[in-house]
């Protein structure tokens, strides 16, 4: 292969490294994550090398090999770093980007896999670094091939990214949902009675308002705490749209695809009486969304097709309901007991 001029004498070997250790990514919960290997080369040595989540549940590779493995290391400084995906540039607020440990550590060159398919960080990553002076290479082709092929479960899903949301209409959300929830309450306390369930609902949203909106705009874990609060004091609009941005922030979230779905099935039977299947196919597609994400699979499907069974039957269409009956008996995960 061409490299030009390489100093640091990368060979093909510290590539074919890189995705051996990607492959030791261990998975970090319920939803797919990329697997990525680094490995930081000096005239011809391997002298730092990790995988994403090595130390540290779910910490970056590229932070690993350049600041838990080589603090204090002056040798880092020069070197060439292969990473199999494009390093990061945004993190959690407590946490720097890997591009930025890349720059302050003085790294040459970054060798990148892929792009990392994330609307969030593709191509960000790259342009960040050669605007601060730092040259960028790529894999061999047929290494590159592997990479997405190691990685197309986490690529196939974050491709179905929704468009995400800038700051600004972020910062919108959280004002709509404090007006939101300021209504309600106002209108929970005018009431001169409250049941046992209004009285419930109530500590929801009080809690929710105190609690969880003190928040920041982009902190997805929120918005679907906050979603589930309002679910449970049934507040099944506002629910949906604090699982609505949760799902923006991170598409990855199951929880809050799940929630999107419950809520518009609540929605629907409801407002049962203006019948309409679109909320029901929305609840369908948010379900199976967060179907696809979820460690328990089975449990989850045979749950969401009971739930579309229940509200078919309320609106009256026995054929749809019973198609979603058999989908469900078919997955009974209590089958096994029985016998
Ligand atoms: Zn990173």
């Amino acid at each position: 292969m061409t490299i030009g001029l390489n100093p640091n004498k990368v060979k093909k070997k510290h590539f074919a490294r890189a995705i051996e250790l990607a492959a030791m990514s261990p998975s970090e919960d319920d939803r797919p994550h990329p697997k990525v290997g680094a490995v930081v080369v000096k005239d011809g040595e391997i002298i730092a090398e990790s995988f994403r989540g090595e130390i540290g549940r779910g910490d970056h590779a590229e932070f690993i090999a350049l600041e838990r493995k080589s603090r204090g290391n002056p040798n880092i400084e020069g070197s060439d770093l292969i990473t199999t995906l494009e390093p990061c540039t945004q993190r959690s607020h407590d946490k720097r980007p890997c591009v930025s440990w890349i720059r302050t550590r003085r790294i040459r060159k970054v060798w990148i896999g892929t792009l990392d398919y994330n609307p969030i960080i593709m191509g960000k990553g790259e342009t960040y670094l050669r605007n601060n002076g730092i040259l960028i290479g790529r894999y061999p082709d047929d290494l590159q091939l592997k990479i997405l092929e190691q990685n197309a479960e986490f690529f196939n899903y974050i491709s179905s990214l929704q468009p995400s949301l800038s700051s600004e209409e972020l910062e919108n959300r959280v004002e709509t949902m404090r007006d939101i929830i300021k209504t309600e309450l106002l209108e929970l306390n005018r009431r001169e009675y409250l049941s046992e369930d209004s009285r419930s609902s109530r500590g929801f949203i009080v809690n929710a308002y105190n609690r969880n909106l003190m928040m920041d705009a982009d902190n997805s874990e929120r918005w679907n705490e906050i979603g589930w609060y309002l679910y449970n004091a049934e507040l099944y609009g506002p629910a949906g749209f604090a699982f609505d941005t949760c799902t923006k922030i991170d598409v990855s979230f199951f929880g809050a695809w799940l929630g999107l779905g419950a809520s518009e099935i609540e929605i629907y039977n409801e407002g049962a009486k203006t019948f309409t299947t679109y909320p029901l196919k929305k609840a369908l597609k948010h379900l199976e969304t967060a179907y696809k994400l979820n460690s328990e699979p089975e449990k989850l499907h045979y749950s969401a097709w009971i739930a579309l069974f229940d509200s078919w039957n309320k609106v009256g269409n026995k054929k749809t309901a019973e198609i979603c009956a058999k989908r469900a008996v078919a997955l009974n995960p209590n089958k096994e007991k029985k016998k």
